[in-house]
């Protein structure tokens, strides 16, 4: 395996403060720190907060809805910073078109805003989803300051989960690079392939098995590249980024998932790019900083497709 320089631009991976992880365990600490004025609050409803001009609008103690599912981010300097889950009355009653959500904020957000976002979503899209106790079905409590839920019943702990998926940027011997269209995007928009990583799977071996069953391409596996990873909690993938190249240039592809795919080398990527015949994925996404990598530099502007 060889080592080129990581991916260095990615929005989601980004972070300012100390997650101070000793302090969960800690209910004294939170216990005060939730009432303490310094302390600031991130709303958090269906994957949307509320963002200004100037970054995440915060809330104080005083104004998030009591009995709220809450879950400490973490510290900057001597400032906590908790997440909230509201409910969409809560929404509706404070400037519900300033609500976005990660994908549309992601790139507006300095990196401290960034890194609490992506938490504070992560843990209120799973707390949400995973309320009962997989083993006896009991409803189960927030626990450790809301990083894990414990069973009343059996006294079992669950951690929010977090499905590993690879996401490979493909190249030919000509340097050109493999682009798909998914079944359920319109005509245009394209991407590099992805897939989950399966159960008790490499993930090395993930990167070979999705891009052959998407597309037909071989890879050499001594030519596969870790690059970085970004989570993207939609609801809750860990996005692992490779790069590889093809054995073989016949695409062939899967028809379900993926309906097209072709090769491109740079001045096609620009020139379709520029007539908005071909959409590559928004900034924030670590797919549009693989492409990007490889492209050299900035990929022509208007071009994301969301
Ligand atoms: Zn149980």
């Amino acid at each position: 395996m060889s080592h080129s320089p990581m991916l260095a631009d990615l929005l989601l991976s980004r972070s300012a403060t100390d997650r101070s992880a000793e302090l969960r365990k800690n209910p004294e600490w939170i216990a005060g720190a939730l009432k303490d004025p310094s302390t600031l609050f991130i709303c958090v409803n269906n994957s949307q907060a509320p963002v200004r001009d100037s970054g995440l609008r915060f809330f104080a103690f005083e104004e998030i809805p009591q009995a709220s599912l809450t879950y400490f981010l973490g510290r900057q300097g001597d400032t906590a910073f908790f997440g909230v889950s509201v409910d969409a009355d809560f929404v509706s009653a404070h400037d519900p078109d300033s609500w976005l959500n990660l994908r549309a904020s992601g790139s507006r957000l300095s990196d401290r805003d960034a890194g609490l976002l992506v938490a504070a979503v992560a843990l209120d899209n799973w707390n949400f989803t995973h309320t009962h106790c997989p083993r006896c079905g009991t409803h189960t409590v927030q626990n450790d300051a809301g990083w894990t839920r414990r069973c009343p019943t059996d006294d079992s702990i669950h951690f929010p989960r977090t499905d590993p998926a690879v996401i490979v940027l493909v190249t030919d011997p000509q340097d050109r690079v493999l682009l798909a269209r998914q079944s359920r995007w319109p005509q245009g928009w394209v991407s590099v392939l992805a897939g989950f990583v399966e159960a008790g799977e490499p993930a090395e071996s993930a990167v070979t098995r999705e891009i052959f069953e998407e597309s037909g391409i071989r890879i050499d596996p001594a030519s596969i590249d870790y690059l970085g990873s970004q989570p993207w909690p939609f609801p809750n993938s860990l996005m692992l980024g490779y790069q590889a190249r093809a054995l073989n240039t016949d695409i062939c592809v899967d028809g379900e998932e993926i309906v097209e795919a072709h090769w491109y080398d740079r001045t096609q990527i620009k020139e379709l790019c520029e007539t908005q015949k071909l959409h590559l994925p928004p900034r924030v996404s670590i797919a549009h900083q693989l492409i990007s990598r490889w492209y050299g530099q900035e990929l022509p502007s208007n071009t994301s497709f969301r």
